[in-house]
């Protein structure tokens, strides 16, 4: 036994050994080191033990056992207590009071190309690991310099005899923040090799195609994906979709115990609906009125609402069901452009069909119902993690209680639509203000930074869904093969009163009409406009100004929920008591991001 301080050095990246040897020496530190570190320092003339000296064992396995010894190990996690003294003296083992280690450069390697499970499995620390997190847990005593870049303050704090417990407790977290991600190398590359398609799914690109390496995966906690891809190659922005449009429908669904679909872009919904039936008109403007058992399935009612919510933002979408996909609502899929669809099981007919569109690379994704995610969700932005508490707050017709205004006649029909304008507002991107009516979000304003211009965006898009139910818009008779996103397209500039002006534009605006319909003057606007009633709107965030309820009113709103909690909050109360509204007040601000 000695009575000298004792550390152990054991570095793959050399980096600054000697100096940190040196000084470890000049304060009469015995120095014990493994095979390749205890040569550089020989060389360099620093005295130097080989580990042998207090194991008495040779290092083996061609170096896989070089450090794993009771000598070294209870030599690091002896407390500075008389039994552990006791125990170390019977077995003539030394304390050991300070351990330099860095680990092979697992990351490094297994990024090289064509590398072989074998040449990944041998650069897998083991002993160094274990002098890491050993050392470190016993930060109490013990010195632990994982990143040669502490050197230098290391041997400032040596000299002036400062190495103090604060420097001791920040070299122990840096020491398991370097396990850990040490560790997250290993599992990903194992997870990419041994389990592609079930705990991760390569995707073709990030959000953009210059990002590469893009997967998503499962880490702990689970054995596989709670999502199987059933057919095609889902790229990032569709795992972002199907991920925020899945859970919406779960929840509409559960709450209004209807069968529930969205209609996503862009990570947003364009339309999100639960499945009511629809009538004549309805079927007219979603462009289901061929379909004649629609309403014998509420999915695809769901479906035809989603999607005919707003049909030019839902060009291309990624679409959510929350039940089993059925024929009816596959073969509405079928004939719109849409990148993709997650549910949670499809009928074989179904399915046949889905896999046949976009020439057999349609995105069909399987999501297990009962999957419930983690409750602290973490992401990285910038190099930096975020973490929070999942926002697993429920919204049903019971969170519309709170009635501020005096008008207080709210009816089921109100507090449906409540319902599925507040839950799609939880998965939109804020700020957001969504109308809703009939089950179905008729217009949706996401993502601007300001809260007038949502309510403004969703009103006009509320007012163009209402519009397209106008008898002239019903009465349109189109040239022959004209197709359904064109038609959507011209209706849009139709309703919107943007009939081209410019003559190549307007030879082609009316070159899909068989006779060409005559544009909406202002008076008919206004009296078509003074029907649209009954609409419920709902906010993520409180009014800041009136102008809201003003804008809302204008697009048919009676319903209003929002957060309360402005400064203008008696105000805006007021201003709907003044427009005869229902005004509810949501506990919950539902921001998203
Ligand atoms: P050296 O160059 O000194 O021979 O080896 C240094 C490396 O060995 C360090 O990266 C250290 O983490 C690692 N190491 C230390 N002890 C052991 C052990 O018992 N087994 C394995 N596989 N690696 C170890």
């Amino acid at each position: 036994m000695s009575s000298s301080q004792l550390a152990i050095l054991s570095v793959y990246d050399k980096t600054g050994l000697l100096e940190v040897a040196q000084a470890l020496n000049s304060h009469n530190v015995r120095i014990i080191a493994s095979g390749g570190t205890a040569r550089l320092l020989r060389e360099n003339d620093v005295p130097v033990e080989d580990v042998s000296a207090i194991t008495q064992a040779p290092e083996m396995l061609g170096g896989r056992v070089k450090t794993l010894h009771p000598a070294v190990h209870g030599g690091i996690l002896a407390r500075s207590n008389e039994s552990d003294a006791n125990e170390l003296a019977k077995l003539n083992i030394d304390k050991i009071d300070y351990v330099v280690c860095n680990l092979y450069p697992f990351k490094e390697t297994v990024a090289k190309e064509n590398i072989t499970m074998g040449e990944a499995i041998e650069e897998i620390d083991i002993g160094g690991i274990t002098l890491l997190r050993a050392a470190a847990k016993n930060h109490e005593r013990v010195t632990i310099l994982s990143d040669p870049k502490d050197y230098s303050n290391f041997i400032t704090n040596l000299n002036e005899s400062k190495v103090t417990q604060d420097f001791r407790n920040k070299l122990a977290l840096k020491a398991f923040e370097h396990t850990a991600s040490y560790d997250a190398a290993i599992s990903d590359f194992l997870r990419r090799t041994y389990s592609q398609n079930e705990k991760m799914l390569q995707l073709r690109y990030g959000t953009n195609p210059h990002q590469s390496d893009a997967q998503a995966f499962i880490g702990e906690g689970a054995n596989t994906l709670p999502l199987k891809v059933l057919n095609g190659s889902p790229g990032y922005i569709n795992l972002l979709d199907a991920l925020n449009s899945w859970p919406l429908v779960k929840e509409l669904s559960q709450s209004l115990k209807y069968p529930a679909a969205a209609s996503f872009k862009h990570v947003s919904p364009a339309g999100a609906a639960v499945g009511l039936p629809l009538d004549d008109i309805e079927r007219q403007i979603y462009f289901v009125n061929d379909i004649a058992n629609i309403n014998s399935s509420s999915l695809a009612c769901a479906y035809a609402r989603a999607r005919g919510a707003d049909r030019m933002s839902s060009f291309g979408d990624w679409i959510a069901l929350s039940h089993v996909v059925d024929v009816t609502t596959a073969k509405i899929i079928s004939r719109e452009v849409s990148d993709g669809v997650i549910a949670p099981g499809y009928d074989s007919e179904a399915l046949e069909i889905l896999q046949k569109k976009k020439g057999g690379r349609y995105c069909v994704l399987q999501m297990d119902p009962d999957y419930i995610p983690k409750d602290i969700e973490t992401r990285e932005v910038y190099g930096i993690s975020l973490q929070q508490k999942r926002d697993d707050s429920i919204i049903d017709t019971s969170s519309f209680s709170k009635i501020v205004s005096k008008n207080k006649d709210i009816n089921e029909q109100a507090l449906i639509d409540l319902t599925v304008a507040t839950i799609a507002l939880k998965y939109t991107q804020s700020n957001s203000v969504c109308y809703a009516r009939n089950g179905m979000t008729i217009g949706l304003g996401a993502g601007q930074q300001s809260r007038i211009h949502c309510t403004r965006l969703a009103g006009d898009k509320a007012d163009n869904w209402w519009f397209r139910q106008h008898p002239r818009v019903l009465g349109i008779k189109w040239a022959k093969g004209v197709k359904r996103p064109e038609k959507s397209n011209v209706i849009d500039l139709y309703v919107t009163g943007q009939i081209p002006t410019d003559e190549k534009e307007k030879a082609d605006y009316e070159s899909k009409f068989e006779v060409v319909p005559e544009p909406l003057n202002e008076t008919e606007r206004n009296e078509w406009l003074a029907e649209l009633k009954g609409v419920a709107l709902s906010s993520d965030a409180f009014f800041p100004f009136p102008d809201n309820v003003y804008r809302a009113a204008k697009s048919g709103v009676k319903y209003i929920a929002a957060p309360a909690g402005s400064v203008m909050d008696e105000v805006v109360f007021s201003t709907a008591d003044a427009l005869d509204m229902v005004f509810t007040v949501n506990s919950l601000r539902l921001f998203h991001h």
